[in-house]
């Protein structure tokens, strides 16, 4: 009986660990850093109390886009929408935490800027949707794809916040 409780505490203290491991793929995008605006994303996720696992500058080649926008490819926009995610370097970002991809969602604000609300990322500085300078996973299966797609295991780090304590009771 007792072993049974012991265990029972156990667990729920790791799905507790668990749901505070959620990740999202944040993506400054071509436009976000010609703006100047990597720091500022990266701000909001930081003050947030989200943790950074993984960071890179890269150009993104066609067919890597191609592959990350697969569920797009039957949409009027999507060779305008690989032409400017490949026209220059964004920074791909992993942000671990509770509830990571929908507060990730919810701090990028709405596809359309237009629809977005002032003090999400894409309410406070875009205006146009092909324009929107930032991506977020939409699902956490999109999270862990696009997690796995941009970067490789050993570019993933498993790190403690000393603020952790601070952030999560
Ligand atoms: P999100 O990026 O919010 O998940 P989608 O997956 O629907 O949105 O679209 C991917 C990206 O394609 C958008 O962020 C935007 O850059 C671009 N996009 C979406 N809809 C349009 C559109 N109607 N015209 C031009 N670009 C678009």
């Amino acid at each position: 009986h007792m072993v049974a409780t012991l265990l029972a505490v156990l667990s729920t203290f790791a799905k507790m660990a668990d749901q505070n491991k959620e990740r999202t793929f944040i993506m400054v995008k071509p436009d976000g850093v010609q703006r100047g605006l990597v720091g500022e994303i990266m701000k909001r996720f930081e003050n947030r109390g989200y943790k950074l696992v993984a960071c890179k500058m890269c150009t993104p080649t066609k067919a890597h886009l191609e592959e990350h926008y697969r569920d797009l490819k039957s949409k009027g926009f999507f060779a305008g929408l690989i032409e400017y995610m490949s026209s220059g370097p964004v920074v791909a970002m992993v942000w671990e935490g509770k509830e990571a991809v929908k507060m990730g969602r919810m701090m990028l604000g709405a596809t359309n800027p237009l629809q977005s609300n002032p003090g999400t990322i894409r309410g406070d500085f875009c205006i146009d949707v092909g324009r929107n300078i930032c991506h977020g996973s939409d699902s956490v299966e999109s999270g862990k794809r696009e997690s796995e797609h941009w970067f490789k295991d050993g570019e993933i780090q498993e790190w403690s916040p000393a603020q952790s304590k601070w952030v999560y009771e």
